[in-house]
């Protein structure tokens, strides 16, 4: 039998060259459990200086992870999963207090985590390059795939342990070393936890660096640092497109992946199974209390099964538990802070006012808000224009499909969405016309395979996670010829 490893206990500090040290900033992150209120570490800041300490020893020690053996790369990976399915319970328990998740959401993400940890483990192995026909007699014409050098990783504190994990691991794996910085919500769950996993499973000194900063003292720095080639941001709109601006329209050019929001609409086909399709979109709606990239976050439905739905919807929604998110039985938690609340309120008091219909609702207790429901939303009101991290699913009605589609189209997000119908052949067609990067027929629109695309069009942002599309994301070619035999003319 494996024994239960002793819990890690640095987790208040930054991680620079494989050193656990104290940030130096006058600024203090007091990291607080949403739904206790209580204190659960206090982690002094990074200044600047610290920051460059960071993404020096990144550079120093990629010029030898970059040509490590890929076995040793491939085996880092295999170790960190060990460690996951160990530790499983620490890390549940602290996605659980840090970001307010319920237990099923803690343990989702922990799997979706290892789920990228096993897919990066294979990409040392198939970072092969090309052999190109040449138009030149006696050249061999050659294509290398080689890393990009030094990633720098910023994540937010909805999915913290993944959305950094889903960087982390192909960027290691493909010979990058990273700094990463977590959000302010979750420096532990998105940040110091996985540099003690990395640690204990022995990534060498400076592979992996975590500085716990505030955006205004740090966030331009980590951009503009003339070191890292990458810049790989998740997180809003806005702050994703300042951080773009930064990235490639000043002093430097260099590659950015922007995750960023979205607006995921499920639509209901006048011949979908209602059970099914509501049973969707509650969970695709209410999952994580409302607070992920990929929520359902406004209901399309056709006019001649509108009112099933919402029936449908409220009944499932009404039973929904909601508390205390380690109890097992509570599938909604608290909101992240006491501000995301009160925009999230804002948000429902307007659509009230505007003329929404309450089917479901209630008040919040401390941080939590019961799930609520609203009908007869009109498409262009905030509540459905805007994404809203919050347990709240607004119903709009369509006339037909055509309009439906034109309705899941009117949004300036394109990330994840879905489609319910009977008929498989009309689904795939609807789906070809939704402009957006991910879409599921007959299921809910959260959805993340490790090996599957994940990514957004429009304001959603730039670029793919997972499988090859990151591979390559991650690393460049490097056109080389070799001029095996004499050249016989130049063109002067
Ligand atoms: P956010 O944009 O406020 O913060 C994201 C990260 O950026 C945090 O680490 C934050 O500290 C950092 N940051 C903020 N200002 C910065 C600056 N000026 N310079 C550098 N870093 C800065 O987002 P959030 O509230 O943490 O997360 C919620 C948002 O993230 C939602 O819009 C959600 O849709 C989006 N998101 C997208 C995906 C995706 O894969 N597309 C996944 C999860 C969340």
């Amino acid at each position: 039998m494996t024994s239960v490893p002793t819990a890690y206990s640095q987790l208040h500090q930054l991680f620079i060259h494989g050193e656990w040290i104290a940030g130096r900033s006058a600024r203090t992150n007091t990291d607080v459990d949403p739904y206790s209120g209580e204190v659960l570490v206090e982690i002094q800041q990074a200044t600047p200086e610290q920051l460059n300490q960071a993404y020096q020893a990144a550079q120093q020690a990629q010029k030898k992870w970059g040509s490590s053996l890929p076995q040793e790369r491939a085996g880092l990976l295999a170790r960190v999963a060990h460690i996951l399915d160990q530790r499983a319970e620490e890390i549940i328990r602290w996605i659980i207090r840090e970001s307010g998740s319920t237990r099923l959401k803690a343990t989702i993400e922990l799997m979706s985590a290892k789920g990228i940890v096993l897919e990066a483990a294979g990409f040392p192995f198939h970072m092969q390059g090309d052999i190109l026909p040449s138009l030149f007699p006696g050249q061999s014409s050659r294509v290398y795939r080689e890393p990009l050098g030094v990633i720098g990783v910023i994540s937010p504190w909805n999915f913290p342990f993944h959305l950094s994990m889903r960087s982390i691991a192909p960027a290691l794996a493909t010979g990058n070393t990273v700094v990463l910085k977590p959000a302010s919500d979750t420096p532990v769950t998105g940040g110091t936890l996985l540099a003690a996993i990395f640690e204990e499973a022995g990534a060498p000194a400076g592979t992996l660096n975590v500085v716990v900063g505030a955006g205004s003292e740090i966030g331009d720095a980590f951009v503009e640092h003339p070191i890292p080639r990458f810049i790989s941001f998740t997180g809003s709109t806005p702050v994703g497109q300042g951080i773009s601006k930064l990235a490639t329209g000043g002093k430097h050019i260099k590659r950015v992946a922007l995750e960023l929001g979205g607006n995921a609409p499920i639509v209901v086909l006048d011949d979908a199974d209602i059970e099914d399709a509501a049973a969707g979109a509650v969970a695709g709606r209410f999952l994580h209390q409302g607070q992920i990239c990929m929520s359902t976050n406004r209901a399309i439905v056709d006019a001649k099964v509108y009112d099933q739905f919402v029936e449908a919807v409220a009944r499932r929604t009404r039973q929904l538990k909601f508390g205390n998110p380690d109890q097992i039985a509570n599938v909604i938690g608290p909101i992240i802070n006491t501000k995301q609340l009160a925009d999230v309120q804002a948000k429902v008091a307007q659509a009230l006012q505007d003329g929404a219909r309450l089917v479901v609702g209630g008040s919040a207790q401390g941080n939590v808000l019961p799930p609520h429901v609203l009908a007869d939303v009109e498409p262009h009101w905030s509540i459905a224009k805007d994404e809203t991290f919050g347990p709240v699913l607004p119903i709009i009605r369509a006339r037909d499909e055509a309009h439906a589609l034109e309705l899941a189209n009117a949004s300036e997000f394109g990330l994840s969405s879905s489609v319910y119908t009977r008929d498989l052949a009309r689904g795939v067609r609807f789906a070809r016309g939704i402009e957006a990067g991910m879409t599921h027929i007959n299921n809910m629109s959260v959805g993340d395979q490790p090996n599957a695309p994940f990514g957004g069009e429009k304001n959603s942002g730039l670029g793919r996670f997972n499988g090859r599309w990151i591979l390559e994301e991650f690393t460049r070619t490097h056109w080389i010829t070799v001029q095996e035999q004499g050249r016989a003319h130049y063109p002067l």
